[in-house]
């Protein structure tokens, strides 16, 4: 049972600012107020970011009777070597996954990064810090596989998908690809046994490969990958992420007081790995920060369970909330600040 951190002890009391009406507010006003004046937007996403959206979490992928009957679970369905033993459990569940994905519009958080980030490339030209080399000040970092990210606004823009992305589909024989499935292809998928529904020979070759015939999986990382091969340009994506991580720690250490905010959102325990980063990046940037010159890194926890840091709790906000919840509140937050009308 995971039980949840202690948050009261870190709770602040609502005084005297202009949001405190508002249950929460002090933490959307003092999480509006740091991403208006950051000069540099990390943007770090898990489960519970794409759950707001009605997409199910980990832990409930597997939760079906036709998995349960089996004794299988999420780690026994997301292993490479199922395509081989099962391929119609494989092309079943990756495939109802698919379709899901497809089939679930994003929810509105989407659009208000997205415009939080566009504000921030505007206003570039009257900050007196560098611009990454990628151009942006901002980036995304997510383990979701639904592409949802890709789907909204400017997001896509500076992306990394830790765990690649379920759009994109890769032949197990010859290598070729990642290539994308026609836009209107659904996989066939019987609903009780989560079985893929083999069409006539012809009619849904849309698994196999266009080149070699061989079969095609997500490029996706499974349990059983070992290597990130399996996801083609991932070495180089997660190397241009690192060069932009790092061009920000030399804004920061420079003498322009540079600021930067990662906001993590809906990130969980189970797979900390974004988490981690998180705190890294944090961390790093605190490290570098010359004392008096006011540089700062904030990390602002979005959490229902586990917002806190003890690591480094003086450079964290906390949020004990769902993801959308918290952009939707901090958005309002901003537009008191800004003296404009909240839209959300
Ligand atoms: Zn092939």
């Amino acid at each position: 049972m995971e039980g949840r951190d202690d948050f009261d002890a870190h709770r602040h009391e609502d005084a005297g600012d202009p949001t405190s009406e508002i249950p929460g507010s002090r933490e959307y006003y003092r999480a509006a107020s740091a991403i208006l004046e950051a000069d540099y937007l990390l943007v770090a996403t898990g489960a519970g970011f794409s759950a707001d959206s009605g997409l199910p979490v980990y832990k409930d992928i597997a939760d079906v009777r036709a998995y349960k009957d089996k004794n299988l679970t999420y780690s026994d369905l997301c292993r490479a070597s199922l395509l081989a033993a099962d391929p119609r459990l494989f092309y079943g569940f990756w495939g109802h996954c698919y379709n899901l994905y497809q089939d679930t519009h994003p929810h509105e958080g989407y659009a208000i990064l997205s415009k939080w980030f566009e504000k921030m490339q505007c206003r570039s030209t009257r900050l007196s810090t560098p611009v990454p080399s990628c151009g942006n000040r901002h980036y995304v970092y997510t383990s979701n596989i639904d592409g949802h990210h890709r789907r909204t606004g400017i997001l896509d823009t500076c992306l990394l998908e830790i765990h690649g992305c379920l759009n994109d589909w890769v032949c197990t024989s010859c290598g070729s690809g990642p290539s994308p499935l026609p836009a209107d292809f659904r996989f066939a998928v019987d609903d009780e046994t989560r079985q893929q529904i083999v069409q006539a020979e012809g009619a849904s070759a849309h698994e196999a490969c266009a080149t070699c015939g061989g079969q095609r999986r997500p490029s996706v990382m499974m349990f059983d990958d070992d290597c990130l091969d399996i996801i083609p340009g991932l070495p180089e994506r997660m190397e241009a992420y690192q060069v932009w991580e790092a061009s920000v720690e030399d804004a920061l250490s420079g003498s322009g007081g540079a600021r930067v905010v990662v906001l993590e959102l809906g990130c969980g325990v189970n797979v900390p790995s974004v988490r981690q980063e998180c705190e890294d990046v944090v961390k790093d940037c605190v490290r570098v920060c010359p004392e008096g010159l006011g540089s700062s890194a904030l990390l602002i926890r979005v959490n229902p369970d586990f917002p806190l840091n003890p690591r480094l709790s003086t450079h964290t906000l906390s949020m004990r909330q769902g993801a959308l919840a918290a952009i939707r509140g901090i958005e309002c937050a901003m537009a008191q600040i800004e003296g404009s009308k909240c839209s959300v």
